[in-house]
């Protein structure tokens, strides 16, 4: 099982960094969690791409982690040669997320099936919404899910994903909370969005200031993984983008909290967990 991070910015442009994207590559194909600002692009780059989508898993419905979905779904379709549906799993929400998403493409829809003749099927997704336990099982892998605190976007979730005997916790954007301790617990690997508490606060801009409450700072973050004999925490979703030469600032302040290995994630970014 390998993790790479496809992207590993927040919200705001960067051109360094894509939006809120990690691949899991199992044994039963990729999983990809959350589709920000450029997944395709960073799929491309990682050898991946909509083909080798096993699913997509959402954690929530905030836009900078659901801004190239339509992206995902589109290619899934015109790249295809015959029905292939993009299994998604998210919270509620999801099924009325992927239907307002055709209704966006319908133009689109119709002008390619006119267009190609060998084309002449619609766009399709398998969507199944999930709050907490099993999201599915395929052979080696299992994964699971469990409610994270990110209010007011509710409901949210984090995934648990395991292949051999190896666990992947991907948390999204949560507060911590019992249900990412539930999925943390002996995980080898939590990625994990993070912000600067103390550069939002010098900052002083209120807007800003509001995503220290729905948030996890880096403590928190460092806290919740040493509570639960997490082995490597990711640090994802950087906000605001570390600076050039500030790098060991982020992983001082996890380091502070945990003791296992630290990763301050770049744009493909890889851990190897071997299998
Ligand atoms: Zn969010």
């Amino acid at each position: 099982m390998q993790v790479i991070i496809l992207g590993s910015g927040g919200p705001l442009p960067d051109p360094d960094r894509a939006g809120p994207a990690t691949l899991v590559r199992t044994a039963v194909g990729d999983l990809l969690v959350d589709c920000g600002r450029g997944v395709l692009m960073r799929a491309a780059a990682a050898g991946s791409g909509v083909g080798a989508f096993r699913a997509v898993l959402l954690t929530h419905l905030h836009s900078d982690h659901i801004c190239d979905l339509n992206d995902v779904f589109t290619m899934r379709w015109v790249l295809s040669f015959a029905p292939s549906p993009l299994t998604v799993y998210g919270p509620p929400g999801t099924s009325e997320l992927l239907r307002n998403t055709v209704a966006m493409l319908e133009p689109d829809i119709g002008w390619r099936i006119a267009h190609h003749d060998d084309l002449n099927w619609r766009p399709e997704a398998a969507v199944t919404e999930v709050e907490r336990g099993t999201v599915f099982e395929d052979a080696s892998v299992r994964v699971t899910a469990a409610p994270t605190d990110h209010a007011p976007v509710r409901p949210t979730v984090g995934y648990r994903i395991e292949d051999g005997g190896r666990s992947v916790v991907v948390a999204g954007d949560t507060v911590p909370c019992a249900g990412l301790d539930e999925l943390c617990r002996d995980a080898d690997v939590l990625v994990h969005t993070v912000v600067r508490r103390d550069i939002v606060e010098a900052l002083g801009v209120p807007r800003l200031n509001d995503i220290l409450d729905y948030h996890s700072d880096i403590q928190g973050a460092a806290q919740t993984a040493q509570r639960n004999g997490v082995r490597t925490l990711v640090l994802t979703h950087l906000v605001p983008a570390p600076g050039p030469g500030t790098e060991h600032e982020w992983i001082d302040q996890a380091r502070a909290h945990f003791e296992g290995e630290v990763v301050l994630a770049s744009d493909l970014s890889v851990v190897d967990l071997g299998g």
